[in-house]
């Protein structure tokens, strides 16, 4: 019996535009730079980006894949109305959920190029507090006023929910689904990464702030305001100074990524 390894994927670039090849490496880079940063959750969550020249299509994961597996080759093409254009010969398909929570911002969202989703413990944690998330970092006040909430509802399999979310979600481009996780929108895979990072950093430090039972320095509104606005008019585009360097940091050490 001839077993066939899973992660032999024949290489694809060639067959595809320059522009969408691009995207399939940085969307790799981006799984690789999740799961080293401690954001996967194995198999579970997406993280998917338009592919540029053909608005209608993104790329996913095969559901199946290890975030540290995953290569440009091997991430599923599909239209936001769900057919798949392109599946590696490999036994993994298109995750329901993902399909549907994806779907959902690229058809309500011309402007969205990378949508991440994360199921990290800080950020479910977060996502079933209350009060959500407070602006009581530097880090936080980035965020704070300017994330969306979405009720959970049981997992996102039913495409009413489509509907559902694109509403919560509006314009804004960080959502916290309560009860479940987080999810960034960007003009690229690197802007919706750099921003998880920082939410993900702001979660994690109210969880331990929270944790001190002591009292917590809460920053004053008008200073809250301040760095609010400070970072809403910021000079530059999150992503496009870090990303080199991510991408510096797998070439010296995962290189396959690229393949
Ligand atoms: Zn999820």
């Amino acid at each position: 019996m001839t077993v066939v390894n899973p992660l032999d994927i024949a290489p694809i670039q060639g067959s595809v535009s320059a522009a969408e090849w691009q995207a399939r490496v940085d969307l790799a880079a981006c799984y690789r730079l999740c799961d080293r940063y401690g954001m996967s959750d194995m198999i579970y969550t997406h993280i998917t980006a338009r592919v540029p020249d053909a608005p209608d299509q993104f790329l996913i994961n095969p559901n199946g894949m290890l975030f540290s597996e995953i290569t440009a080759s091997s991430l599923l093409k599909v239209t936001i109305e769900g057919d798949i254009l392109y599946r590696p010969d490999t036994p993994y398909g298109l995750h329901p959920a993902g399909f549907t929570i994806h779907s959902s911002i690229y058809r309500a969202r011309p402007d969205a190029m990378g949508v991440m989703h994360t199921h990290t413990v800080a950020g479910m944690a977060v996502s079933a507090l209350k009060c959500g998330l407070l602006p009581l970092t530097q880090t936080a006040t980035r965020f704070y006023g300017r994330i969306a909430y979405h009720d959970f509802r049981g997992p996102e399999r039913d495409p009413s929910e489509r509907e559902a979310l694109a509403r919560s979600i509006g314009r804004h481009n960080y959502c916290i689904l309560r009860n479940h996780g987080m999810l960034t929108i960007g003009e690229s895979v690197a802007e919706a990464f750099i921003a998880m990072w920082g939410m993900e950093r702001a979660c994690q430090a109210q969880l331990q702030a929270m944790a001190c039972n002591t009292e917590l320095e809460m920053p004053s509104e008008d200073v809250v305001a301040k760095s609010c606005a400070t970072y809403e008019h910021g000079s530059r585009r999150y992503g496009l100074l870090e990303w080199p360097g991510l991408l510096r940091q797998l070439d010296r050490t995962d290189p396959d990524f690229r393949s």
